[in-house]
């Protein structure tokens, strides 16, 4: 019996400490549990880099917003794909840099994409202009040219050549120098199969040698100036170098409310500030009459301060 009541008050015993363990225990998960209250600001501190991490893409992808508005372009001229300037070109390719921050990089480069060409070698200064020939301002160009006895380069457009043979003839005549802008300026030719870039080409070259059969074409500028290593590849095949620009004053750019006078001066201002020995001047001569009247003013300027010359 005494045994029986040992072991009656040891059970107890047991089950009372059994009881106040598992009490304590539940107590202790109890107040375990608002261990995870915190947790929710972790979680929340978490979401935090979510937005922080997807907002950094955000940003490069500006870049290429401006190719797709390049490549948008061509459809709002679609009428006259030729009159499409390269300058759109200006969203910095990879491996490009400029010269300068802020504004001027829009006007100055130093690499062109690709290694194309950007600098004439020399100290000599090319002028070249895009996009024609143009029946109304390549005549125009041509005769000021001529009076002021400088040579120039002039990067015509297969479908232009092909319409205006004649202008094709004068300028061989007056010994300036012929560069291919492509057949009808396909901003993406670079992205194409080398098969269909040298088609391309090739098709320019012959319109331009259907008006000038022994007619010298040896250098080639892609349309807005978007260079590929697949395109300078295929245009060396052909013998043309990859013609590039350092000083792009923009003269095919008309931003709303721009006057014809405002316009002419931010051409020569932009030529003026930007044009160092051996630069390459981009413009254009098709549909661009502030860039003629510009001219008239800079190119006794240019001829003033510099050795003037045919690429
Ligand atoms: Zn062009």
């Amino acid at each position: 019996m005494r045994l029986s009541h040992t072991r009656k008050a040891l059970t107890i015993s047991t089950l009372l400490i059994m009881t106040a363990l598992l009490g304590q225990a539940a107590a202790a998960q109890t107040t375990a549990r608002p261990a995870p209250t915190p947790a929710p600001p972790v979680v929340a501190q978490a979401a935090v880099p979510v937005p922080q991490s997807s907002s950094p893409p955000s940003t490069p992808s500006d870049p290429p917003s401006s190719p797709a508005d390049r490549s948008s372009s061509p459809s709002d001229r679609s009428s006259s794909p030729s009159a499409l300037p390269e300058s759109a070109d200006t969203a910095t390719p990879p491996g490009s840099r400029t010269e300068r921050a802020g504004a001027d990089k829009r006007h100055v480069r130093v690499n062109g994409p690709a290694h194309s060409i950007t600098t004439t070698g020399s100290t000599g200064v090319a002028l070249t202009f895009d996009d024609g020939p143009d029946p109304t301002y390549t005549p125009q160009l041509l005769e000021m040219l001529a009076k002021a006895k400088v040579k120039a380069t002039f990067c015509v457009v297969g479908t232009n050549a092909k319409r205006h043979p004649q202008l094709i003839r004068d300028i061989v005549k007056a010994g300036h120098t012929l560069c291919n802008h492509s057949w009808n300026h396909d901003l993406k030719l670079g992205k194409k199969p080398p098969a269909k870039i040298k088609a391309d080409l090739e098709r320019t070259n012959a319109a331009i040698r259907a008006a000038v059969p022994d007619a010298k074409i040896p250098v080639m500028r892609a349309p807005g100036g978007n260079f590929t290593p697949r395109l300078v590849k295929v245009s060396g095949k052909l013998g043309m170098k990859s013609l590039y620009w350092q000083v792009d004053p923009r003269d095919w750019e008309h931003p709303k409310g721009e006057s014809h006078h405002d316009h002419r001066k931010k051409i020569i201002r932009i030529v003026k500030k930007h044009t160092r020995p051996g630069a390459v001047i981009l413009s254009h001569d098709y549909a661009q009459p502030d860039t003629i009247a510009a001219y008239q003013v800079l190119l006794p300027w240019l001829k003033h301060h510099f050795e003037l010359i045919a690429l």
